[in-house]
């Protein structure tokens, strides 16, 4: 590389943060985890210091902001945050996010930053590979899950209905319809308004015992929608459900879906980094079958938000659906599309790089490892929880764990857990049954004496 002599690297000033980084991690692992304050009091203490009229010294503000981030947030990176895939980061991905800020590469275009594109196609590809996705799969990074999803659905869209291209869904006489079932993201609806398909357009399988996407029903619905007005082209499957870690039989709706000529997505946000795992990947089975995919980088890849990504092995229909010519871009390059021409994004940060970064300095086995502690600790606290006479009531082999006891009152346990700082967890109802508690494992800091630690707690407070 002939970068220019006078190129002196920041490199060296990161060993400073990377301190910094680490000193912060036990400082909160130290700390309180759940804020006591209410909107109001940050919205006076602001108004009262930043009327903006002044300059202010910059130090004095960092250490302002700090102050607030510190005392005025629940804790995600804390050990005893059992939350919703808010992980800790790696310290390498924290310099990464500052490395881009520094740089600020324009990834809008392949020819603005050669670089920063190509590490990240680098990155993506080496996942689909896992995946089990054929080599010519075009993927992307995108601001997380609900965007990577919502590509899903415009590519879907584009390919099952060429029409939709120009006309749009006006063009269309029957209603297209999408099949999920009623744990997948709801961020699907949002994306079905904004495609113009409506709610209507988001049709309900049914789910089994342990709340997997019963395949029978989806037969069922799809042979009578068609009937009724409803052109049936995407079936979603999640691998990882938001509320209860449930794995959809990815090998069975894939098999359905070929045979019927419909899309297959996978909403792996979170659950997609068991396919790294030589222990875990097998629960994954079938996902290499699917024509898109979605997995997050800021879940349990454990690197800073926002980092999703979307996976597709039809590059044609990304065309598609993305495919724009605009006289002000950058001249084109021969035999690839820039990526303001084939993803959702327009400006587009260097997403990609705190994921490479981490893989890099881990290596695959490290960052599998990372993975494999997490799933551990979720078996450790389904067992110490059993021990403590607590009834687990979803069946996954993700470390997320869904639980009660006979005649607790949630809300209220919640809130003595919260107000003693013994641990955040959240509550959730499955398939429309009383609410129980729910607790992931999203830090690969988490150790077993902290479980133990937690589950003793709680016991106290009943
Ligand atoms: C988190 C999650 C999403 C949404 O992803 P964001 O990164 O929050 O946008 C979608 N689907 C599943 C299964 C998820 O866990």
């Amino acid at each position: 590389m002939d970068a220019s002599p006078q190129l002196r690297r920041v490199t060296p000033a990161f060993g400073e943060l990377r301190e910094a980084a680490a000193q912060l991690e036990r400082d909160i692992a130290a700390g309180p985890i759940v804020p006591h304050v209410a909107s109001q009091e940050i919205r006076d203490y602001l108004s009262s210091r930043y009327d903006f009229t002044q300059p202010r010294p910059l130090d004095n503000v960092i250490a302002d902001v700090e102050e607030m981030l510190r005392k005025w947030q629940v804790h995600v990176t804390h050990p005893r945050y059992f939350g919703l895939f808010n992980p800790s980061v790696t310290i390498a991905s924290v310099v990464a996010d500052a490395l881009v800020a520094m740089y600020n590469p324009q990834l809008a275009t392949l020819r603005t930053s050669p670089a920063a594109n190509e590490i990240e196609r680098h990155t993506l590809a080496w996942l689909a590979g896992k995946f089990g996705l054929p080599g010519h799969t075009a993927a992307n990074f995108t601001s997380g899950g609900a965007e990577a999803n919502s590509s899903a659905v415009l590519v879907a869209l584009a390919h099952a209905f060429p029409e939709y291209r120009d006309r749009g869904l006006v063009g269309l006489k029957k209603s297209p319809a999408i099949y999920l079932t009623g744990g997948a993201h709801h961020g699907f609806l949002k994306t079905a308004r904004m495609a113009g398909l409506g709610s209507r357009g988001l049709r309900t399988v049914a789910v089994d015992g342990d709340l997997r996407m019963n395949v029978a029903d989806l037969e069922r619905k799809i042979s009578e929608d068609s009937k009724n007005g409803f052109v049936p082209f995407l079936v979603i499957a999640t691998a990882g459900t938001t509320a209860a870690g449930v794995i959809d039989p990815l090998p069975e709706v894939a098999r359905f879906c070929r045979s019927q000529n419909l899309w297959f997505h996978v909403d792996a946000a979170w659950g997609g980094a068991a396919v790294i795992s030589p222990l875990l990947k097998r629960h994954l089975a079938g996902i290499s079958e699917a024509d898109s995919i979605t997995c997050d980088a800021h879940k349990w890849f454990s690197v800073p938000m926002g980092a999703g990504m979307f996976f597709c092995r039809h590059p044609e229909a990304i065309s598609q659906a993305f495919e724009s010519d605009i006289s002000f871009m950058p001249e084109k390059t021969a035999g690839a599309l820039d990526p303001y021409s084939s993803t959702m994004q327009w400006s587009r940060r260097f997403i990609g790089l705190k994921f490479f970064l981490g893989l890099a300095e881990r290596g695959e086995s490290g960052y599998a490892e990372l993975i494999e502690h997490q799933a551990r600790m979720g078996d450790v606290l389904r067992q110490a929880l059993l021990r403590a006479g607590w009834r687990i009531v979803n069946n996954t082999p993700l470390p997320l764990v869904c639980f009660t006891r006979y005649g607790l009152d949630t809300s209220k346990f919640l809130k003595t857990l919260y107000d003693r700082q013994i641990a955040w967890m959240s509550e959730v109802s499955l398939d429309g049954g009383l609410p129980v508690l729910r607790a992931s494992i999203t830090s690969f800091r988490t150790t077993e004496q902290d479980i133990e630690w937690v589950v003793r707690e709680m016991s106290k407070i009943l």
